[in-house]
């Protein structure tokens, strides 16, 4: 098999069958070093629901998508054979059953020796993919999550799993290496103050928008914190973004980062051991101009490309 996007000589960009980027449709066993899959489920969101529609919309606004990153001087799609191995199979109506097809998915990725991006689904389709990674690895990973919300939230409606809480899940479960966690757009409004009492308790690092804000985008660069050789995971939340860069989320929050901004944090991260990503929280229905979805596109190439390194 070659793995090639499709020639937009040979079928203009709007034609032909969608997938990630116009890349082939593989089998998980293929010969091939990273997939790309949806997850679509929104059965854990607190407000607006529609992001089980992001894998079908992000692959279509990914026609236009190229293979060469300008700064980055890489040629993407001649790097590393990558492939769209579909959808992540869900039941819309249990979170339990959900996550045990994820993590049985995410597993047999990581069996084959592959990295991974995958295209959610609301932001507690991480949790499986962490549970996943933690079992194979045999330790903690190291985690950057792009986000408005800290995601550390208690139990809703007396559920405890659901979009807002899945980062404290990971953290209490030994998924993730709280000191080695860099969360990235916080905002409020939070529900109460002693919403950050988790965080603080756990020493996890919170760059606000605040924090960008407050100094030269080019000095925020050069500080990230720099990641050692630990498998390290990395969640976009499309809601880091403004909701005037990101119409299309369940959970909007004024006051965020342009797409711009995280494109620069994106290229600027220092991550030796990528082992996989995803982009989350992406809801179709309320997106204007495919303008979430390109957003949510534009991230999943970023993270390709660290993948590739
Ligand atoms: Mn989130
Ligand atoms: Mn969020």
């Amino acid at each position: 098999m070659e793995f090639k996007p499709l020639s937009g000589r040979q079928f203009p960009r709007f034609s032909a069958i969608k997938t990630f980027f116009r890349m082939p449709i593989a089998e998980v066993t293929d010969d091939f070093d990273i997939a790309m899959f949806g997850a679509p489920f929104d059965g854990a969101v607190s407000y607006r629901p529609g992001a089980r529609f992001a894998p079908t919309a992000v692959r279509e606004a990914s026609s236009l998508g190229r293979g060469f990153h300008w700064s980055r001087g890489l040629s993407l799609f001649e790097s590393k054979r990558i492939a769209d191995i579909g959808d992540c199979p869900v039941v819309p109506i249990s979170i339990d059953q959900t996550y045990a097809r994820i993590e049985e998915f995410v597993t047999s990725i990581v069996k084959s020796q592959k990295k991974f991006v995958s295209c959610g689904g609301d932001h507690s389709t991480t949790l499986p993919v962490l549970r996943a990674l933690r079992k194979h690895h045999g330790k903690p990973l190291a985690f950057i999550h792009f986000d408005a919300h800290l995601d550390t939230y208690p139990a809703a409606w007396g559920c405890e799993y659901h979009h807002g809480s899945f980062a404290r899940h990971a953290i209490e479960e030994g998924l993730i290496d709280p000191k080695k966690t860099l969360q990235i757009g916080i905002r409020g409004p939070l529900a109460g103050g002693d919403d950050l009492d988790f965080v603080k308790k756990h020493g996890l690092r919170v760059l606000t928008v605040d924090d960008i804000r407050s100094k030269p985008l080019e000095e925020i660069l050069h500080d990230l914190p720099s990641f050692d050789d630990t498998p390290t995971y990395l969640t976009y939340d499309i809601d880091c973004l403004d909701p005037a860069y990101a119409p299309g989320t369940g959970t909007p929050v004024p006051g965020g980062l342009t797409t711009y901004e995280t494109q620069r944090i994106l290229r600027a991260l220092k991550v030796p051991n990528l082992v996989g990503g995803d982009i989350v929280e992406i809801s179709p229905p309320f997106d204007q101009s495919q303008i979430t979805a390109l957003a949510g596109v534009d991230a999943m190439f970023e993270i390709l490309c660290m993948l590739a390194r």
